[in-house]
């Protein structure tokens, strides 16, 4: 069957430092971006033009850093304003730290409150989004701040994002209630040696990732790895091909494109 949707993944690191490796961001299509990482910053102008939604999982900068220049630089001129969906929490901190007049403008006010370049439609966990055809829900997950991890269904297949997490159930609840997610972009920022850390930060490494996918109990759901820390990149690596289950762990890079 012809399938329906891209994701193309613009960035999926876990820092900088690996040039054409930026971090967390993703295309759905050519009108949806999923987190706004400096991975964004990679795109060409005419393809900025085309986003119209921007789903952000939270607030950590190396998920919205490139959401400021992205606004900057399409925003006026737009014929509608850019919709910008997450959490009350998350555009809470939006609102108060970013585009807050000193770090960068309120673009929701220009070039006024009535005819913004920018608008915030703020979501809660669980909720469906429809676009067409495609539906993109949100769960929450584990992190240090309000977090959620992302699926999008297909009328062909699903994809899910997890976002930045610690251990969590829902997720996978999800995956297996739901029998279509063809593809899981799941995080393992640490190593095994900085377990503390993962367990500090909310994130996962690989001991942990492998315990997580136990909770898997459905087939036919590929498994692709994102956020390794640059410094540890290789160690990462070489941990993740240690894993256990049938299928092996991919590790996700910028420029993949997935078909839904
Ligand atoms: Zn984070
Ligand atoms: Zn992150």
């Amino acid at each position: 069957m012809h399938k329906h949707s891209t994701v193309e993944v613009l960035g999926c690191s876990g820092s900088i430092g690996i040039p054409g490796q930026g971090t967390t961001s993703f295309l759905i299509d050519d009108d949806i971006l999923i987190d706004a990482g400096t991975g964004l910053c990679e795109l060409e102008f005419d393809r900025l033009e085309k986003i119209e939604h921007v789903i952000l999982t939270h607030s950590h900068l190396d998920h919205i850093c490139g959401l400021p220049f992205m606004v900057d630089t399409v925003g006026v001129g737009r014929n509608s304003p850019l919709k910008v969906y997450a959490s009350k929490p998350t555009l809470d901190a939006l609102k108060q730290h970013v585009f807050n007049h000193f770090i960068w403008p309120d673009f929701t006010r220009i070039p006024s409150a009535d005819n913004p370049v920018m608008v915030y439609q703020e979501i809660s966990p669980e909720q469906v989004l429809h676009f067409g055809k495609r539906q993109i829900q949100v769960v929450e997950v584990a992190h240090t701040v309000p977090a959620i991890g992302v699926f999008l269904f297909t009328p062909t297949g699903g994809w899910c994002f997890s976002g930045d997490t610690h251990q969590t159930d829902r997720l996978f609840d999800l995956i297996n209630a739901t029998k279509k997610v063809d593809y899981l972009f799941i995080e393992a920022a640490f190593p095994d040696k900085e377990k503390w850390l993962a367990d500090l930060a909310k994130h996962l490494c690989p001991s942990l990732l492998f315990d997580e996918l136990k909770k898997i109990t459905v087939p036919g759901c590929e498994v692709w790895i994102s956020h390794l820390k640059p410094k540890d990149r290789t160690l990462i690596e070489h941990e993740l091909q240690q894993y256990p289950g049938a299928q092996p762990l991919r590790i996700l890079s910028a420029g993949m494109t997935f078909t839904i």
